[in-house]
């Protein structure tokens, strides 16, 4: 029996979040807008036209190559990826071919067994998007197609990685760490349904320990990450009963079908040469200036890896909780307001709010947390009353349930419903009496020694309080009414 494994590049395709389109004034928001609404001269290659280049778009690409740790160089060159096809006016993408802005960085990603994988990145290069075409109209096919020029020209980054992922687990948790890098850097919003974020998976298999990279299909049309860990299973499966069988794999593109879960082949791969790349004469080098660089490194948030540790530091949470709350940017920022100047104790305690509670409520409702009626100053509130004892832990989730329902803060919330929690000895004595005078037979257990007798009369005290005694105390003042200190 031999074994095989899998080797995995991935390019990945983001949209820049600019206003513009990359070499021309035309705005990027034309994803549902009338088709053809969102075009000029420019991005439908009309004759003479200029490119004149986004500089956003360029700030944008700089800083996800210095968020993944890539070197910029100093000059890079646009050229002319030339071939045909409806979606593209000019007949060429203007792509970097032989001098990228960016090369040699690098990713952590943490895979579900809390270790990391670091994936190496070979190149960063910047290019515009192509139209899009229509073979229907709402449910209607066409004999013929349309072409839909609002995505043409939209600034776009291509990420290459270096064969480094041995699995679909880890091409799964590179991507889920690329979007959120580049989420929190705010360079693309990422949104795959949109098509903001694009996928081509490379794959070959080997036997395990070869030196040598076996042959790769390329497959495309992947369209959610799900969809690339299955076509990737597919492909591996497909690929070793080849080698198996005495076959050889052919060096191909295929089209990943999510219906059938099967990869198609598309065509033979081509090769960079049929493309006839050369530098594009319209533009000139850009060259990447050391201070405005500097300036872009300067204005970079707090990446996740950074931000996690940070949480296990700052606020001592385990690992577990600091991967959830920094799962996006949007979740640290407002965990962060939430639990900035708490003890570690309530810190805790607001984390644990938000990773059951309020997550479970946005998701359960589909809220994004901007739009949370719970904000972050709530929580930290909610927090400080439970740590300081005036709420216990029970009374704090009913109080939570009444600020997602209302919005209203927790002291209000507690003042105007009576609710804080009961700390006076002498009120919870006599609740303590009379729960015992009540339940003569397990007061008497609790007498002889029989530990476990003492919940029932916890629970008679909690019911005549209400729930707000404080559970400590009722232990307590319980132990020392039946052994007479
Ligand atoms: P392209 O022809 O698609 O532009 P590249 O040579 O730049 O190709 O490689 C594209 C991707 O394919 C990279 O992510 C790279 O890591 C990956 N790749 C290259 N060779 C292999 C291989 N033998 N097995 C798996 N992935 C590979
Ligand atoms: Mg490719
Ligand atoms: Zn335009």
């Amino acid at each position: 029996m031999k074994f095989y494994e899998m080797v995995i590049g991935l390019e990945v395709h983001c949209q820049l979040a600019t206003k513009t389109k990359l070499f021309c004034g035309c705005a990027t928001d034309g994803f549902g807008a009338p088709a053809n609404s969102r075009v000029c001269p420019v991005c439908t290659g009309q004759p003479g036209v200029l490119p004149v280049l986004n500089r956003r778009a360029v700030e944008l690409a700089f800083q996800a190559a210095l968020a993944l740790d890539c070197e910029l160089a100093k000059t890079s060159i646009f050229a002319r990826k030339n071939y045909f096809y409806p979606d593209l006016p000019k007949a060429y993408q203007i792509s970097q071919y032989e001098e990228p802005f960016s090369v040699n960085g690098m990713l952590d990603c943490s895979l579900k067994d809390g270790s990391t994988k670091r994936v190496r990145i070979h190149r960063i290069h910047l290019e515009e998007d192509a139209g899009k075409l229509l073979h229907s109209i709402g449910a209607e096919e066409l004999d013929y197609s349309l072409v839909d020029f609002n995505r043409g020209g939209t600034p776009l980054i291509e990420i290459v990685s270096e064969p480094d992922m041995r699995g679909s687990e880890q091409a799964y948790a590179y991507l889920t760490a690329l979007k959120k890098v580049l989420q929190y850097v705010g360079v693309s919003r990422c949104d795959m349904e949109k098509g903001e974020m694009r996928c081509d998976a490379n794959i070959s298999v080997r036997q395990a320990g070869a030196e040598k990279l076996g042959t790769r299909a390329e497959i495309k049309n992947l369209n959610s990450f799900k969809g690339v860990r299955d076509a990737l299973e597919y492909e591996f499966r497909r690929q070793t009963e080849i080698i198996e069988s005495g076959g050889r794999i052919i060096q191909e593109t295929r089209l990943w079908d999510s219906a059938k879960m099967a990869t198609f082949s598309m065509r033979s791969k081509e090769e960079a040469h049929d493309y006839r790349y050369f530098p594009d004469p319209d533009l000139v080098p850009m060259d990447a200036d050391c201070a405005w660089v500097g300036q872009l490194k300067a204005a970079l948030p707090e990446l996740p890896a950074a931000r996690r540790s940070r949480f296990i530091s700052e606020y001592r949470l385990s690992s577990y909780d600091a991967e959830v709350l920094t799962g996006d940017r949007a979740l640290a920022d407002f965990f962060d307001a939430a639990a900035k100047g708490l003890s570690v104790e309530a810190a805790k305690i607001a984390a644990n709010f938000m990773n059951t509670d309020l997550l479970g409520k946005l998701n359960a409702t589909g809220t994004p947390i901007a739009r949370s009626p719970v904000p972050p100053g709530n929580l930290k509130a909610l927090a400080i009353l439970i740590e300081n004892g005036t709420l216990s832990s029970k009374l704090g989730k009913d109080v939570f349930a009444k600020m997602w329902e209302t919005a209203r803060s927790p002291d209000a919330l507690v003042s105007e419903l009576g609710l804080s929690q009961v700390l006076d000895e002498a009120q919870i004595k006599a609740w303590v009496d009379s729960a015992l005078a009540g339940n003569a037979r397990a007061a008497e257990d609790l007498k002889q020694g029989k530990e476990r007798a003492i919940g029932a009369i916890v629970g008679a005290v909690m019911k005549l309080s209400k729930g707000k005694a404080n559970p400590a105390l009722v232990n307590r003042l319980i132990k020392e009414a039946v052994t007479g200190l």
